[in-house]
């Protein structure tokens, strides 16, 4: 075959093929179109998975009659004008083909009013040709319609996948855009059913919520801001305890651009090193603000990826303050040794207070601790991450025999160790009566007690968790030496019981522990659920973070 110029429909076809790959390739580019146009509200209704109907309606600034055939042209823009507004973008379309390239491979029908017009021009596109437009009325914005994908380019068809696969890229990426600009009001419909609305009130925790359930949404932490001077970051990451099993969950925007970055999903992953388990991923939803001429956005036909100027300060920048927000550390004030404090969360505002909670004890957490020593036998020394931990080896042992206990009685199956010989205890009067009143809920946690006559008891069994102490002392310890500041065990009966048989059962201050016995008691601590404090809410660690260690030692200021 000699050498030929190709029709104009088939090199628009083929060009049309880098930018629209499938139907939610059509989605990206209509929402961010939208998105350019200032739009507050974007409707988007698809049908057979956006292979038979994509819509996207806006309410932006609509399009100029007479400009609407000139949309419809390749590298026809009105975001860009020379070649040096390409080293800095602020916009989400600068190459000005979307248009043209749905409109080379559909049936594309475009109808826009701008504002000032009071009218709406219509226009109607099948394979690249361009019906004349014509006068019709519509609400201010733009409604873009695209009708059977690939009708034109079979080949391209067959790679389509299956309804059900296309609506969901199109619904994580209709998820993702709105949760980035929350002052956006998203509708997503597929099939006659919405699959997605957010209110548009600029919330963006609230967003969150309807994306990805209150439930997870209420568990996320705010990311700290970080002191990049040049990279500003904010969003959110999941706690240790919030994992998924694949690093999809991990949403990246640079600019208001939704991004798949490698490098800076490990920045993500490396910021939660040791804190979750292997194969096990975090949640994160972080938008990175940079100078528009840091970064290069003009590297990838569907404007997926972009090139930083300086990599290695993003990535630095990320993980930083991933793991700060993780530690729940801000910057070290001028306090040289201050108690580990729960991470605070507080949400931004107010409609959302009212539905979500601030986290629960589950979101402290201690890093993986090496055990150091033992000072006067009552506290552990172990070095963390991010400097040296003092552990109150009564208090954290406390911890963790409570955690221990409560689990089995949550779980309805305590362990009991049922004692050689019976023990007979016998009581006070009034100890007897308050015992009585409480067998139920000792059974719970796995005693095992029967009224024996008079203020006599009989002791089968103790929980295996306090075996380590006398059976007796353990019963006794029930109606005995109340704890003045049991409160915060609130009213239930097995925490409140649990939390004094666990205060003496656990390790005393005084009590010399083997190296072994240190690191295993820092495992336990680290395994627990809310490891900083005693059941009774009192530190079960103090912290000398490196910065404050430098700061005395004057290498810092
Ligand atoms: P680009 O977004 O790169 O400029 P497109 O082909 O997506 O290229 O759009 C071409 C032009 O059409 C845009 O520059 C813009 O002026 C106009 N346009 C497209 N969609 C909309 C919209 N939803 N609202 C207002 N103007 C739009
Ligand atoms: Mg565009």
């Amino acid at each position: 075959m000699p050498i030929h110029s190709l029709p104009e429909e088939v090199a628009n076809a083929i060009a049309a093929g880098e930018v629209i790959e499938r139907p939610v390739s059509i989605v990206k580019e209509l929402v961010e179109n939208a998105i350019d146009a200032s739009a507050s509200s974007i409707e988007i209704r698809i049908r057979n998975g956006g292979k038979a109907l994509v819509e996207v309606a806006d309410d932006g600034v609509g399009i100029h009659a007479d400009e609407l055939e000139l949309a419809l042209q390749r590298y026809s823009t009105s975001k860009l004008e020379t070649i040096d507004d390409l080293h800095a973008i602020h916009s989400l379309g600068f190459r000005g083909e979307a248009l043209a390239s749905i409109a080379a491979v559909s049936k594309m029908e475009l109808i826009s009013s701008a504002a000032a017009d009071g009218a709406a021009a219509i226009l109607e596109v099948e394979g690249g040709k361009v019906n004349e437009p014509s006068q019709t009325g519509a609400p201010a914005g733009t409604r873009v319609r695209v009708r059977d994908l690939f009708f034109n380019v079979p080949a391209r068809r067959r790679f389509l996948k299956t309804d059900q696969t296309e609506r969901n890229w199109i619904s994580r990426l209709v998820s993702r855009y709105a949760m980035a600009y929350p002052e956006i009001r998203f509708r997503l419909e597929s099939d006659g059913h919405e699959n997605l609305r957010t209110p548009g009130n600029g919330n963006r925790l609230e967003a969150v919520g309807q994306v990805l359930g209150l439930e997870i949404a209420e568990q996320l932490i705010p990311v700290q801001e970080p002191q990049g001077i040049r990279v500003s970051l904010e969003g959110y990451v999941s706690p240790p305890s919030l994992s998924r099993s694949n690093r999809r969950e991990i949403t990246l925007f640079v600019n208001g651009r939704w991004i798949q970055d490698i490098s800076l999903s490990s920045a993500v992953v490396q910021a939660y090193h040791t804190l979750l388990m292997v194969g096990r991923h975090p949640i994160a939803l972080l938008f990175l603000t940079v100078p528009a001429d840091q970064v290069d956005v003009n590297v990838h036909p569907a404007k997926a990826e972009v090139r930083f100027a300086d990599p290695r300060m993003v990535f630095s920048t990320v993980q930083r303050a991933v793991r700060a927000t993780l530690l729940g550390q801000a910057p070290v004030q001028s306090v040289m040794i201050e108690p580990v404090q729960q991470t605070s969360w507080t949400p931004a505002d107010s409609p959302i207070e009212r539905t979500i909670e601030p986290p629960g004890q589950t979101e402290m957490f201690v890093p993986v601790l090496r055990s150091v020593g033992q000072v006067g036998a009552a506290y552990l020394v172990a070095e963390g991450p991010d400097g040296v931990y003092l552990i109150d080896q009564h208090a954290a042992h406390e911890r963790v025999l409570f955690e221990r206990l409560m689990a089995q009685v949550e779980a309805q199956a305590p362990e009991s160790q049922a004692l050689l010989e019976t023990e007979n205890v016998q009581l006070a009067p009034e100890q007897a009566a308050l015992l009585q009143d409480q067998l139920p809920t000792l059974t719970a946690l796995g005693f095992q007690v029967e009224p024996f006559g008079g203020n006599s008891f009989q002791l089968r069994a103790v929980p295996a968790t306090l075996s380590g102490m006398s059976p007796e002392r353990a019963l006794r310890t029930v109606v005995e030496d109340f704890e003045e500041d049991e409160a915060p065990l609130a009213d239930h009966q097995e925490a409140r019981i649990a939390g004094r048989v666990c205060k003496a059962a656990a390790i005393k201050s005084g009590q010399v522990l083997s190296l072994a016995e240190q690191r295993e008691l820092l495992r336990d601590l680290e395994a627990c659920e809310a490891p900083r404090t005693c059941p009774h809410g009192r530190p079960t660690m103090v912290h000398l973070s490196v910065a404050a260690l430098e700061r005395q030692f004057g290498r810092r200021g």
